[in-house]
């Protein structure tokens, strides 16, 4: 908590402090950020999991959240591509002795894909990587079902299956 005497008290009403909000210094407000104290209007509280915060502490935390490296990014997309290309390739393969009862296995195998892209990221958390990764995913899954056809594996339509099933599994996950 912050001292009450950085922040500009307008008045008190039956001993109660009444701030203006540090971010529109006409406005009154009795209501202050839990994290670091600061008198907000209603307008700029940001209500969070642990209470309502300041738009200064919410984005400070948030940067401190997503704090993947760069090489955490990078073999998470490589972890994207080469599961994308084996889903594409499997979905073709599984389809011969399946057919569309691939479906079945198409969402365990979609939450495997999601959680090899997460260790592939040693668990490090990137703003965006969920879309990054749900693309490549999706494009190197088209590439599979693409050589698995060709190397003729099986129909390309269980393959598109379990790539789209994958792509959007991994596209909802918040890495
Ligand atoms: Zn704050
Ligand atoms: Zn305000």
């Amino acid at each position: 908590m912050g001292e009450d005497r950085e922040w500009r008290v307008l008045r008190y009403e039956d001993g109660v402090p009444i701030y203006a909000c540090a971010y529109h210094p006409q406005r009154e407000t009795t209501l202050r950020c839990n994290r670091c104290g600061r008198p907000i209007c209603t307008e700029c509280a940001v209500l969070t999991d642990v209470g309502y915060r300041c738009p200064d502490c919410v984005n400070e935390l948030e940067s401190r959240f997503y704090r993947a490296a760069p090489r955490h990014v990078l073999t998470s997309l490589a972890a994207a591509a080469g599961l994308g290309f084996l889903t594409g390739l499997a979905g073709v393969f599984i389809g011969r002795f399946l057919g569309l009862w691939t479906v079945l296995v198409a969402f365990p195998w979609a939450g495997l894909v999601a959680e090899g892209i997460w260790r592939a990221g040693a668990r490090h958390r990137a703003r965006h990587l969920n879309v990054y990764t749900a693309v490549l995913v999706f494009l190197a899954g088209l590439t599979g079902v693409a050589v698995g056809t060709w190397w003729g594996l099986g129909s390309p339509l269980t393959g598109l299956l379990l790539v789209g099933i994958a792509a959007a599994t991994v596209w909802r996950v918040r890495y």
